[in-house]
């Protein structure tokens, strides 16, 4: 059988239907059309500019590894794109541009198939069945020092910070926690210790990865087998940062494979950084000998930043987005945001979002419009501890009156209502919710939901309770 355009892209495509979720491919691959294969380029029409960037920008390693096993080293690739008419020709124009990364085809670089007899370590940020051999480190470099400012509130955390950055490893500070509120700096904070450690030391390897995509990788490993090369894959970094640890809480066999992690990585002088929404002593279902390693080094606290704090940033993003605003609206936003870097953030972008978009100036009277509705929008996170203080004071009995085992009846519906809410308001797993409250099962805190919800259609006293209940958590 001769190669053609039709047959090298069709066992391009079995190879990558195998290695992408079935959605991707559908969305991604199946409109493509091969054109022309000449020499050793394969030609390919997509349906748009947008298109073309999206596979260059997601599959570009992908598309290397396909072509490269149907054509050899040598592979090219070509797109060719149907450009939109907008003149009214009757035939679409087409324009042809290589693949950026006909160049980086270099060994090195590549992405290989794992050779079954070979189980060489595998990166589980790589799509199944490719070997990448760079770790990247999913570092931000937009979250770097330069642009997280200094203040009273941030101050321990920062400089503790910096030390790791200049010592990784080397320092008391290990592992370093940050922990504090919701949007106060943390994600930005441990980017940059890495970001700054990456420029120091270029030769060592940094990993920033959330609790919850450790998780999901740790899952899937155990799920296919390789429980241990995920482990492998983790001791070999120089610098691992995970980011909202108190996602492990209630989850057993992610926090011991983290254990062991952990260990083989302070034994060898390897830095952690961590950081939690809560203070280690404060951290729900996480075991105690994980708890105990993380106070080994240093727990430090970002707060809710002062208000010359909050000036500064707000000044600062502002000069970075090469917008002038006057001085009292500044402060007018810094005043009535105060507890959430986030908001702030949110709030002058709006801010200025209204005043480009709308041509409006920027006044007072805007300014009020726009803080009243963002601090009405953005909803407060509620904790499984609030809910139960709420729940228990709304009934009058202690919280430890809501946890017990008791099978009376208003009790039992307390605890069933804070379960509901819980569940209504929290991120938590059901397994989380349950054992926080009470120390039950998931299965409890299900039949809780649904007795709830049944009650609520059928019990007037019981929808009031809900009602009042939901006022006061909005
Ligand atoms: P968290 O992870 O604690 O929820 P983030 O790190 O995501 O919070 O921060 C929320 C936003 O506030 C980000 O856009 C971040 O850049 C900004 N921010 C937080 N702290 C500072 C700071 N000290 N200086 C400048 N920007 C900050
Ligand atoms: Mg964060």
């Amino acid at each position: 059988m001769s190669v053609t355009a039709n047959s090298v892209w069709k066992n391009c495509l079995v190879f990558i239907k195998d290695n992408i979720q079935p959605q991707a491919f559908k969305t991604w691959f199946e409109p493509i059309k091969p054109v022309k294969l000449s020499e050793n380029a394969l030609s390919i029409q997509v349906p748009s500019k947008f298109f073309y960037e999206w596979l260059e920008e997601h599959y570009v390693k992908l598309l290397k590894v396909a072509l490269t096993k149907e054509l050899g080293e040598t592979a090219k690739l070509v797109y060719i794109i149907r450009m939109e008419n907008t003149y009214g020709n009757k035939e679409p124009f087409t324009e042809k541009i290589p693949s950026s990364n006909r160049g980086a085809m270099a060994a090195q670089e590549m992405d290989v198939p794992i050779k079954s007899k070979n189980p060489e370590l595998r990166n589980p940020f790589v799509i199944p069945g490719i070997r990448n051999i760079k770790i990247e480190s999913q570092l931000n470099p937009n979250y770097n020092f330069d642009n997280f400012l200094e203040g009273d509130s941030n101050r321990l955390a920062r400089s503790a910070g910096m030390a790791v950055a200049n010592k990784p490893g080397g320092t008391s500070f290990n592992p370093l926690l940050v922990f504090g509120g919701v949007g106060l700096g943390k994600t930005h904070l441990a980017h940059a210790i890495g970001v700054e450690i990456k420029d120091k030391y270029p030769e060592r390897t940094v990993l920033y990865i959330s609790a919850e995509k450790f998780t999901q990788q740790y899952i899937e490993s155990v799920k296919k087998n390789t429980r241990n090369d995920f482990i492998h894959f983790y001791q070999l970094i120089d610098v691992l940062i995970i980011d909202d640890v108190q996602f492990l809480s209630g989850k057993s066999g992610t926090q011991d494979v983290f254990f062991h992690i952990f260990n083989h990585l302070h034994q060898n002088g390897k830095q952690v950084i961590l950081t939690s929404d809560k203070a280690p002593v404060d951290m729900q279902d996480i075991e105690q000998r994980l708890l105990s390693r993380f106070k080994w080094g240093l727990s430090a606290e970002l707060q809710s930043p002062d208000y010359e704090t909050r000036i500064s940033i707000l000044k600062n993003k502002l000069y970075r987005d090469g917008v002038e605003i006057p001085e009292d609206i500044i402060e007018y936003v810094a005043k009535h945001i105060k507890s959430n870097i986030r908001e702030l953030e949110g709030a002058i972008i709006s801010l200025i979002a209204q005043s480009t978009l709308n041509k409006r100036e920027v006044t007072i009277e805007l300014a009020q419009q726009v803080v009243e509705k963002f601090v009405k929008n953005t909803k407060r996170e509620v904790s499984i501890d609030y809910i139960q203080k709420v729940v228990s004071d709304y009934f009058e009995m202690d919280v430890a009156t809501l946890q017990s085992k008791t099978r009376k009846r208003h009790i039992v519906q307390a605890r069933q209502l804070a379960m509901f809410f819980a569940k209504k308001f929290t991120k938590a797993s059901l397994a989380s919710i349950g054992s926080q409250i009470g120390k039950r099962d998931h299965a409890t805190v299900l039949h809780a939901c649904k007795t709830v919800d049944n009650l609520a259609e059928t019990d007037k006293q019981f929808r009031k309770y809900i009602d009042d209940l939901t006022k006061k958590f909005s």
